[in-house]
């Protein structure tokens, strides 16, 4: 479990340099650490170590990991070194009929990028009597293939959401192309930052709109750079190889 502290470690000092170059707060930045991948014991290693922001893609892995984490939490309720609880992400797509059981198990909902999810959230949220909290997700690489409002539809989406009653829309989130080129990647987080900046201009949103999610393992120091305020990541912390392949 040391290598979990130290890639932890290692993570920490990539952020606070991004964060010296960019001359921003380290304290500005949220690290969401991705399970998607990890044992269940590596995850108990990063919530000893004091993180409480984890995030899902899938649903049924979600409902799986937040309950193991939930029974590792209670039964050490007598230990003050452990934290209370954590804050779960949804951070994948996500399908209308599976909304009322993401609603039940998280505290913000990453994907939202379409009226019909929206509508479904806010009218679950209404049975519920809960206010989720939401971002909404930008295509802002342009990949046909890739799930997002398409960055010419996002800012009146955005307007739309904020006239519903039980969701409450915080931030933006979106994903750089797979690709090593980081023009590619800098110019996709640039046009993420300024969409954000156009809907809190725009958009109708109030100050809880606040949240640019952006930056996974390969490319969060560059989405630092540009702006981001949560990042997203899985692979530089349980993963051993140094070059994480991608698809
Ligand atoms: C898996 C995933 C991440 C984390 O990716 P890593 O490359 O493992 O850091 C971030 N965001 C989303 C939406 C993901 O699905």
């Amino acid at each position: 479990m040391q290598e979990i502290a130290d890639r932890l470690k290692r993570v920490e000092d990539n952020i606070a340099s991004a964060c010296e170059r960019a001359s921003r707060a380290v304290e500005d930045i949220t690290m969401i650490v991705v399970t998607k991948t990890a044992s269940i014991e590596s995850i108990k290693e990063v919530i000893r170590q004091g993180y409480t922001h984890l995030g899902e893609n899938r649903l049924q892995h979600l409902k799986q990991v937040a309950k193991e984490v939930a029974e590792f939490l209670e039964a050490g309720a007598d230990d003050p070194s452990l934290v209370d609880s954590v804050d779960w992400h949804m951070i994948g797509h996500l399908q209308r009929n599976k909304v009322r059981s993401v609603l039940k198990t998280t505290s913000f909902v990453h994907s939202v990028d379409t009226l019909r999810l929206a509508e479904e959230i806010s009218e679950t949220g209404e049975k519920l009597n809960i206010t989720p909290n939401v971002l909404l997700q930008v295509n802002c690489s342009e990949e046909p293939q890739k799930y997002g409002v398409p960055v010419g539809a996002a800012i009146h989406l955005a307007e739309q959401i904020t006239t519903m009653n039980n969701i409450r829309l915080v931030g933006l989130m979106t994903m750089a192309p797979l690709t090593l080129n980081k023009d590619i990647v800098r110019s996709c987080f640039v046009r993420g930052r300024e969409i954000f900046e156009e809907i809190k201009d725009e958009g109708h949103v109030d100050k809880e709109f606040k949240h640019l999610s952006m930056g996974m393992s390969q490319d969060y120091k560059i989405a630092i750079e540009e702006g981001a305020t949560i990042l997203r990541i899985g692979s530089a912390i349980f993963t051993d190889n140094k070059i994480t392949r991608r698809i």
